[in-house]
């Protein structure tokens, strides 16, 4: 399961089955000021991007939150056919 301390350049993309790797991308914002006051924020704000899909470190990690005790029973008891 992908954590974020699995989130870095040259990993592979945590989207399930995407076969992409993460790439360092920048904000689209103008470019780069570093040679009026560096760091600037067009470099300080940069994120990864899937090569493949559109997945980028600023989405939320694609992983589901861990199940409760209750959803664990309603998905056992739904796998056997009980409804609750
Ligand atoms: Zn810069
Ligand atoms: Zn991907």
């Amino acid at each position: 399961m992908a954590t974020w301390n699995d989130i870095e350049e040259g990993r592979e993309c945590p989207s399930q089955g995407c076969p992409g790797t993460l790439e360092l991308a920048y904000p689209d914002d103008g470019g780069c000021s570093c040679h009026i006051a560096p760091p600037c924020g067009h470099c300080t704000s940069s994120f990864l991007r899937c090569t493949e899909c559109d997945w980028t470190s600023e989405d939320d990690l694609p992983v589901a939150e861990p199940e409760t005790e209750l959803d664990r029973f309603r998905r056992v008891f739904k796998d056997r056919g009980v409804m609750f």
